[in-house]
């Protein structure tokens, strides 16, 4: 959600990345899926006054915890200049969303400057709308991802009589299209963009199982299987069909890490060398972290880069803080760097000066001063 920008209405004022906007509707424009536009049915028309000329490019529309026969389905998006004119810039039908809290990110056919936009947005039949965000921004936030080869979904509950698996199907009315989404979410941490020298996953198998753990990635690209516990989804729903989301999406993007992440070199496996290991887990948690499934509360001084999971994970998706390219550069080092070593990869990101020392012992001051 960076280069999020104007998103008006009319009723309280609120400050976004230096821009003054207003909003009618704060809940649809606060990043927080869990609240809600709750709209009428049939058509619903929501204004979004911008402060400053330039086109909105693309935007995101966001399911909400409700059932799918409340999402938006058909919308048109108008722009005008004068609120009494508007022309149509974007217009889409017949969309389903593949599962709770989930966008919908479309590219604007015509883009234009305008001061004020327009969302004109129905569901499929009889029910009211439901919308949890609206996201315009300036930016067209597929740049560089449009070619995205996305791999094969086998989905499999293997005991669909289980509570978990009901309450999974609550949340994810399209496992294919889930998985695949965060596929590409995935990739466009680790790298540049679509057409960067990838890890190639051509298929993955992804199970709900019951049993009592949380969740596993097997095999190896381009054949990957991530098995996903029935028990922890009805664990982690307990709360809150958004924290059961939080948590699912959080998983997912740690198991698909593995799949699209490099293996360090010359240091042996994930079995029998633990700098390896710690690499492995470390950036599929910083992935993790980066996408903001992460309590980063729970994030406390202590511990050692070699720790693993989310101790190295928080520690290298902090490195951001420094060069916001940080986990694709640590990233490339692993392809690139034959022995791979942590130190070596700091170097290589930050400067021959810097060390995995020098580095960690500055995020400690930092987590100190939290
Ligand atoms: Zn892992």
């Amino acid at each position: 959600m960076k280069r999020v920008l104007f998103l008006a209405f009319a009723i309280s004022t609120l400050t976004c990345q230096g821009q003054e906007i207003k909003a009618d509707y704060p809940q649809l424009t606060d990043n927080n899926p869990t609240t809600y536009y709750t709209g009428t049915p049939g058509k619903n028309k929501l204004t979004f006054q911008v402060s400053y000329s330039t086109p909105v490019l693309s935007y995101k529309i966001y399911s909400s915890g409700e059932t799918p026969a409340h999402d938006p389905a058909n919308w048109v998006l108008k722009g005008s200049n004068d609120g009494k004119k508007w022309t149509v810039v974007d217009e889409q039908k017949d969309q389903k969303f593949c599962s709770r809290f989930q966008e919908i990110l479309c590219v604007v056919k015509k883009p234009a400057i305008y001061k004020e936009y327009m969302l004109e947005a129905s569901t499929s039949g009889k029910e009211n709308v439901i919308i949890a965000d609206v996201i315009l921004s300036d930016k067209n936030m597929k740049a560089g991802w449009e070619n995205f080869k996305y791999p094969k979904v086998v989905f499999e509950s293997l005991n669909p009589d289980t509570g978990g698996s009901k309450i999974y199907h609550d949340l994810v009315q399209n496992p294919d299209e889930y998985v695949k989404y965060h596929t590409q979410k995935v990739a466009e941490i680790l790298y540049y963009t679509a057409g960067d020298p990838m890890v190639d996953v051509q298929e993955i198998d992804y199970t709900l199982k019951d049993y009592n753990g949380v969740s596993a990635k097997g095999g190896s690209s381009p054949n990957i299987n991530i098995v996903y516990s029935t028990q922890h989804i009805e664990k982690s729903a307990k709360e809150s069909l958004y924290k059961l989301d939080f948590e699912t999406r959080g998983v997912l993007y740690h198991e698909l890490t593995h799949g699209y992440q490099f293996e360090p070199k010359g240091i042996g496996n994930y079995g029998n060398n633990k700098t390896f290991w710690a690499c492995i887990e470390g950036i599929a948690d910083a992935v993790r972290a980066e996408a903001g499934l992460f309590d980063m509360s729970t994030r406390k001084p202590g511990g050692n880069w070699m720790d693993g999971y989310r101790t190295t994970g928080f520690f290298l998706q902090w490195l951001t803080t420094k060069d916001p390219d940080a986990i694709r550069k640590f990233h490339i080092t692993v392809r690139d760097l034959d022995v791979w070593s942590f130190d070596k990869a700091i170097k290589a990101v930050f400067g021959q000066e810097s060390s995995i020392e020098g580095m960690w012992n500055e995020y400690q001051e930092f987590l100190k001063k939290q």
